[in-house]
């Protein structure tokens, strides 16, 4: 599964309809859940009451609804692909499902409380079809910029779309290589978009490493911090990568300082004031947009290169209750480069692997194992008082992350492995025999001391390989 993201160019027209579709999906959410909690509350004095909870009830319960709707005469929902309805239903049965695995606790990650209203001025607009028979197409005759969406017609979009169309054409076998499964399409940072969600094959075997040999050296530890980005280094002490922070959003506060201040200055209600509320919106999601950018730069580098990774196991949430340091932590969104660089590496074949949390990445020394009980933040150098090692914080931490690669290997601690979440020992990857596959690899040794600049040289690589590419 992947999705290709684009941006919508709609008509006048269809953006009136996709603002409708948008709020048809959080009505019809919220009604199905006032409706939920209705039967909730009659179930407490007449026990034959039965909410409608799973996916089944709440789709029929919203089909009731629309028909009620046809009865009073409002037919704006007869615009709308009734899909987005049904898509609406099964949003709030996943929600109340959640609710209980969690309740019960079949359910790891945060608590998952019991659904609540989407409020009008706090959701942006959002609601996802279901691909049904060819009813989502990428591209329109004489339009290769466009999408079809049922009812909504074909929609132009910004992006080159044709690596998802070539995807999308029948193969040698007469079959497609990727089949589109739903498209999501949102309000976000002042645009309209289309997530566009396909199954597709695996990445083109030359474009993925050969089955990382879990035993053998060569596992490279990836330490992240608010000097340095990140920094990656070999469990033999070869610095791989060095980027530094970017620091995007202190670098553009006063910028934003000053569309507030504008903002401030105008009156509630007049169009200035709008004007200047665009303006901040536009600023902030150009922050956003850049991080973004830089965050793949960085995760395409880190998986592109090496082929067995260890990330520290940082508790992002808790660090972010440290007032001195939680704008410049979120600014650096640790958290979603590990994301990047996990589902980056389940495409790549790269293996992924996770410290414990309490691992002293940066407090032990890389040469002789020692263990200091202080190391200050602002101590850029580790000197080890056992061995007299004086190495960068950084990359000490880096090799100590990946000196634990094989071992964190053996206790499962993945984050992404290669072959679908296969576990390398259960099919012995390290066994495998890599010269068969190795003219197919185009994997670069980890320890090849290759300077890594992060730049125009990491193009932004196709998640999908191109055919005969
Ligand atoms: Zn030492």
């Amino acid at each position: 599964m992947t999705a290709f993201t684009y941006t919508l160019k709609p008509t006048a027209g269809q953006e009136t309809l996709l603002r409708t579709a948008g709020g048809a999906a959080r009505a019809a959410y919220n009604t199905l859940l006032a409706l939920v909690k209705t039967r909730l509350a009659e179930r407490e004095t007449n026990p034959d009451v039965r909410p409608p909870w799973t996916k089944f009830d709440l789709i029929n319960a919203v089909n009731a609804w629309r028909r009620d709707l046809d009865a009073q005469g409002a037919v704006w929902h007869r615009t709308i692909p009734s899909i987005v309805f049904e898509e609406a239903a099964a949003d709030l049965a996943y929600g109340l499902a959640s609710f209980v695995d969690c309740r019960k606790g079949r359910r790891s990650g945060p608590s998952v409380g019991f659904p609540v209203f989407k409020k009008k001025s706090r959701t942006p607009y959002r609601f996802r079809i279901r691909a049904q028979k060819g009813s989502v197409a990428v591209g329109a005759p004489g339009r290769p910029r466009a999408v079809r969406l049922p009812r909504l017609g074909v929609i132009g979009v910004r992006e080159d779309t044709r690596p998802l169309r070539r995807l999308l054409r029948p193969g040698l076998d007469g079959t497609p290589r990727a089949r589109i499964t739903a498209a999501t399409v949102r309000w976000r940072r002042g645009r309209w978009t289309v997530a566009v969600s396909v199954e597709a094959p695996d990445l083109h075997p030359s474009l993925q490493c050969s089955p990382p040999e879990v035993e053998a050296p060569g596992w490279v530890g990836v330490d992240r911090g608010l000097v340095a980005l990140t920094v990656a280094a070999t469990d033999e002490g070869v610095e791989t990568a060095r980027i530094p922070a970017e620091r995007i959003y202190r670098r553009r506060e006063e910028g934003l300082a000053l569309r507030h201040r504008r903002l401030a200055r105008t009156l509630p209600g007049s169009r200035r004031r709008v004007r200047a509320l665009r303006q901040v919106r536009e600023y902030q999601a150009r922050t956003a947009a850049m991080r973004e950018h830089k965050l793949h730069e960085v995760a395409n580098l880190l998986v592109n290169n090496h082929d067995r990774l260890v990330l520290e196991h940082l508790h992002v949430a808790g660090m972010l209750t440290n007032r001195r340091l939680a704008k410049s932590l979120s600014d650096a969104a640790f958290a979603s480069l590990a994301r990047l660089v996990v589902y980056k590496a389940a495409w790549r074949g790269v293996l992924v692997v996770e410290a414990e949390r309490w691992f002293a990445s940066s407090k032990t020394c890389s040469g002789c194992d020692h263990r200091v009980s202080e190391l200050p933040l602002s101590q850029r150098e580790f000197c080890c008082p056992a061995c007299g090692l004086r190495i960068d914080r950084d990359l000490n931490a880096a090799i100590n992350l990946a000196k634990q690669g094989a071992r964190l290997c053996r206790l499962h601690r993945f984050l992404s492995c290669p072959g679908g979440g296969h576990h390398p020992d259960s099919g012995p990857a390290s066994s495998r025999p890599g010269d068969q596959r190795a003219t197919r690899t185009r994997r670069r040794r980890p320890n090849s001391g290759e300077a890594a600049v992060c730049g125009s040289s990491t193009a932004r690589t196709s998640p999908i390989a191109l055919p005969g590419a």
